[in-house]
């Protein structure tokens, strides 16, 4: 079960991810999270991508590709994964391609998470994460039972520094023009699921479970 998660910053893929990974036991691939930690240990990987992450642009490709060919090599992702960020350009898509086909393996869906603009800027600027376990929380549409605590591991809850309304705004443009084509890149290789991604939480994983089986 090799899925890919696509939608814009915000659409939910994270918090989808996360229980997709309890149900199918199969791990979530971000490359936006493996960018934060290498930032936090301040690796050269980190540091060459701070300076885009900050102003809400891509990274460029060649150091996204190198991480996940990298990471699908690891025993955890023989059974299937769920890539979650990852790919965001053309360029990307096409060079996963080529990994997997070298590999005598291929993406078996994308599940397309559809949320409209205006929805997104009020998730991504409420948006809340834990410090130790990354769990995903909204101080108003995903509140945890404690202000400031994680209700999974008891962690501090933080505020992504690329969740301020300039950077968003940059974050949610960049998708438009450089992530949107990979719909069509898919909707080609019939791969394309999309899934409504307003409503419940629990409601749009219903959905794509329904999709996944
Ligand atoms: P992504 O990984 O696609 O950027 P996240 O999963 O981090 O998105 O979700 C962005 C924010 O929106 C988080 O604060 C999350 O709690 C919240 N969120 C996720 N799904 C929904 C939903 N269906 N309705 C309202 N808010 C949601
Ligand atoms: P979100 O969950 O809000 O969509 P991510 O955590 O996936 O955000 O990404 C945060 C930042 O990390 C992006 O704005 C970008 O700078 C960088 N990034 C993550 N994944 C990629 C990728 N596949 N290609 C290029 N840059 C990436
Ligand atoms: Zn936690």
């Amino acid at each position: 079960m090799n899925i890919v998660l696509l939608g814009p910053p915000g659409a939910g893929k994270g918090t989808q991810a996360k229980m997709l990974v309890e149900k199918y036991g199969i791990p979530q691939i971000s490359t936006g999270d493996i960018l934060r930690a290498n930032l936090k240990a301040q690796t050269e990987l980190g540091l060459q991508a701070k300076k885009f992450m900050d102003a809400g642009e891509l990274v460029p490709d060649e150091v996204v590709i190198g991480i996940i060919d990298n990471r699908l090599k690891e025993d955890d992702c023989q059974k299937g994964y769920m890539l979650d960020g990852f790919p965001r350009t053309v360029a990307q898509a096409e060079a996963l391609d080529k990994i997997l086909s070298g590999r005598g393996s291929g993406i078996d869906d994308v599940i397309s998470i559809e949320v409209p603009n205006e929805e997104l800027l009020a998730r991504l600027t409420g948006r809340r994460t834990c410090r130790e376990c990354g769990q995903g929380y909204h101080v108003v549409f995903d509140p945890p039972q404690k202000e400031g605590v994680c209700d999974k591991c008891g962690g501090e809850l933080y505020q992504r520094d690329d969740d301020n309304e300039a950077t968003v705004t940059s974050r949610l443009e960049v998708y438009t023009k450089q992530t949107q084509p990979l719909i069509d890149y898919y909707k080609g290789k019939e791969l394309l699921r999309p899934i409504n991604g307003q409503g419940k939480i629990q409601e749009i994983f219903d959905r794509i479970v329904n999709v996944l089986g």
